[in-house]
């Protein structure tokens, strides 16, 4: 499968995610997504920078089930977040859980691939982070 679109994340050999920032050239900071005008913090232009691979990853910050058809190809409802995805740069994503139920302000989320219906390209969507699920039975709803 390839990126649907390759301009903002990519696969790694090893199936992992990563995400396109700017690193920009005069004041080191990441801008995302990478193809924008130039450096978010300081205004330098695009090409004093370089675009630069990290790891999906990043920090759940909030969150919002959408009840609305508002994203092409999604059925709602469906769940929204920000995500901090480097220092400064926060995200609003598409969340890949059935509610919010998994989900807290402050958890780790990683970007996966979700094959997109044409069955040729994937979509890049957060998820929680298995591995630091720290097996919490959860009983009853957190409201
Ligand atoms: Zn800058």
């Amino acid at each position: 499968m390839i990126p649907k679109d390759p301009s903002l994340y990519l696969m790694e050999a090893d199936g992992s995610l990563s995400l396109r920032f700017l690193h920009c050239g005069q004041c080191a900071a990441l801008t995302f997504p990478a193809n924008s005008y130039g450096c978010a913090k300081c205004g330098a232009p695009q090409d004093s920078g370089e675009i630069v691979s990290r790891p999906a990853t990043g920090t759940l910050l909030e969150y919002v089930t959408v009840h609305a058809p508002l994203v092409k190809g999604i059925e709602p409802p469906f769940v929204v977040g920000d995500v901090l995805l480097a220092p400064g740069v926060v995200e609003e994503v598409v969340l890949d859980v059935q509610d919010e139920s998994s989900l807290a302000p402050g958890i780790d989320v990683e970007g996966r691939a979700c094959p997109d219906p044409d069955g040729r390209h994937f979509e890049c969507r957060f998820a929680p982070v298995a591995a630091t699920r720290k097996g919490g039975t959860q009983k009853g709803d957190a409201a």
